[in-house]
């Protein structure tokens, strides 16, 4: 969270850092800022999202050819522009941007203040302006004095420093927070991640925890710690600058829903790899997901296809909450992490512990994110940049991976594999049916609570839905197993509740249909998601159809692209920005 940008350029930078740091909006929209530097600190800023800022501010209008760039999802101190970065030094010749969270500020702001520095803010971010500036005046240079600073961190962070003493030149620090390099015959580039400088160049340099960045228009040197030089290898990013823009469309969420069955197709390119992965586990008796959010609920429908497709012991563990299951590992445990950024503070903070018991595999979308130098094994999900705050098509790609892995763990299971190799061509089917979604949602705009339920595999497909809605729409979703409905949430079921009955065909279809029958007797409004074929459906009224030979097993795939949809339209209809929900952001690199 929090988005990051530095560059040094042959031009006046300020103009490229606003679009950069518009980029990675999707990481956080309290409040943004720049500033450059030139003879003095130039700087702007102010709360709010980068375009309401900029139309007071002019953000581009500052002079100077080195500057920095922040968007802002607050931990310490409220979003106010007091609080936005860049945050400065007492003198205003230091000015920094930060991505993390400094765990010990409070005691190192209380040794600053008694030495005499003047804070201006209350975020943890501050006391490092004023540490560089501590260092700086006894007589350090800027890269020693932030060398000398991040050695008294602790916490996560990804830094950039300019300052009027050494115009020309960023320094940049990471540990724990997400941070790459960019490399142009223009100048040079610091940032949370590439998605923001894709316009500019498609040479990065990954970097690695506790390491330092001096950089200059003509020159990036990496340097660890100590100030030894690192040998560090230009990678070229294969994303495009139209895979990061709306290309036409109203929000990004909806131009990535529609970007499902492309994706869909891209992930499965990636057969042969999973079958040579698969090839290379060790031998192992028990599978363990570890995830968050909407990869939380993938892992689930991991869980449900090996233990019934393949029978073995599956668990899938919440990232925040590994710590209190990690005795539990061992070497005939494969752990499995799944993440779209791979900079997910609880998950990289999870794999760290496993890989010193068990094998581990990540499925992450981020090349070269933090994940993929902590894996044992590796699987990209292919699904290009997803800047929408709420995942759509990254789950897509995720479960993809996973019916990949199961086919491929159950000897090659010929059977699903070609039922996958259907399945792109029929989710184009499904977007088809966009207006009609449409239309449904508009008779739920003003619900307070919404109900999914589904069983075995299209369970996690209910938590996922119910998820999609309370994102974007601010509607209180809740998932449930069709079985458990009346265990309890059936006493809240009246005529203003709605539920999401999702009945595919399948062993369990007749369950979860009569679960919707004692639903629809006690008066509740149920949308029905179900087969074409299927005639008890077909004589609803509200209902989604699909094409009867998406039968349960294959559902998650296909079923929760109407209910991606139907989260959107409501949000839409209810007047939201899907792309940036309330008190949330894309990327959680904060515990
Ligand atoms: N801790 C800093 C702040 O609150 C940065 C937040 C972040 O990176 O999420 O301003």
């Amino acid at each position: 969270m929090c988005g990051i940008v530095g560059c040094v350029l042959d031009k006046k930078v300020a103009p490229t850092l606003l679009e950069s740091i518009k980029t990675l909006e999707y990481r956080g929209y309290d409040s943004v800022g720049l500033s450059t530097v030139t003879d003095k600190i130039n700087i702007k800023k102010g709360k709010g999202k980068i375009h309401e800022v900029d139309e007071k501010l002019d953000l581009a209008d500052l002079d100077g050819n080195t500057g920095i760039a922040h968007v802002r999802w607050a931990t310490h101190g409220n979003p106010t522009t007091k609080n936005a970065h860049p945050h400065n030094d007492c003198k205003n010749e230091i000015s920094i941007v930060h991505n993390g969270i400094i765990g010990n500020y409070k005691d190192l702001k209380q040794d600053l203040i008694n030495e005499g520095h003047v804070f201006k803010s209350d975020t943890d971010t501050e006391v490092i302006s004023h540490l560089i500036e501590k260092y700086m005046a006894k007589n350090e240079n800027l890269l020693e004095a932030v060398q000398k600073t991040v050695k008294e961190l602790k916490g996560s962070y990804a830094l950039a420093v300019i300052s009027t003493k050494e115009p020309d030149k960023i320094i940049g620090a990471r540990n724990e927070s997400p941070l790459i390099v960019g490399v142009s015959e223009h100048g040079n580039y610091l940032a949370s991640d590439a998605t923001a400088i894709l316009k500019e160049t498609k040479k990065v340099i990954y970097l690695d925890n506790k390491e330092l960045i001096e950089l200059t228009k003509d020159n990036v040197k990496i340097m660890d710690y100590d100030l030894n030089p690192l040998e560090k290898k230009i990678e070229t990013i294969t994303w495009t600058a139209e895979m990061a823009e709306k290309g036409g469309y109203d929000h990004f969420m909806l131009k990535e829903i529609h970007e499902e069955p492309m994706v869909i197709k891209e992930s499965l390119s990636e057969e042969s790899k999973i079958k040579s992965i698969v090839r290379k586990f060790k031998n192992f008796n028990r599978i363990c997901f570890v995830a968050c959010g909407t990869s939380y609920h993938a892992s689930l429908v991991g869980e449900y296809l090996i233990e019934s497709l393949i029978g073995k012991p599956t668990d899938v563990i919440l990232a925040s909450e590994f710590d209190y299951f990690k005795k539990t590992l061992d070497d005939h445990t494969l752990v499995i992490f799944i993440t779209q950024s791979g900079e997910t503070a609880d998950t990289l903070e999870a794999i760290k512990i496993a890989n010193e018991k068990s094998e581990t595999l990540a499925i992450v979308n981020v090349v070269g994110s933090s994940i993929t130098r902590e894996a044992d094994h590796v699987i990209y999900t292919r699904a290009g940049p997803e800047i929408g705050v709420a995942a759509t098509k990254t789950y897509l790609s995720q479960l993809i991976c996973i019916y990949l892995l199961v086919a491929y763990l159950s000897d090659e299971n010929e059977e699903l594999l070609n039922k996958l190799y259907e399945i792109s061509e029929l989710s184009e089917q499904l977007l088809s049916k966009e207006e009609q979604i449409r239309e449904i949602a508009k008779n739920y705009t003003d619900v307070n609570d919404f109900f999914y339920i589904g069983r075995g595999f299209n369970y996690p497909t209910a938590l996922e839905g119910a998820l999609k809605l309370k994102e974007i729409t601010y509607i209180h979703g809740e998932g449930y197993a069709a079985g458990e409905l009346k265990h309890g949430p059936l006493a809240l079921i009246d005529e203003n509740i709605p539920v999401v009955g999702i009945v595919p065909p399948g062993p369990s279809r007749n369950d979860t249909y009569t679960n919707l029958k004692e639903i629809e007797s006690r008066g509740g409004d149920i949308i029905y998601l179900g087969a074409n074929n299927d005639p008890s459906i077909l004589e609803k009224e509200n209902k989604l159809l699909f094409d009867p030979r998406i039968d349960e097993t294959l559902a998650p795939l296909l079923y929760i692209i109407d209910l991606q949809l139907l989260a959107y339209y409501i949000s839409i209809e209810r007047g939201i920005d899907p792309d940036k929900p309330k008190n949330l952001a894309k990327s959680v690199t904060v515990k």
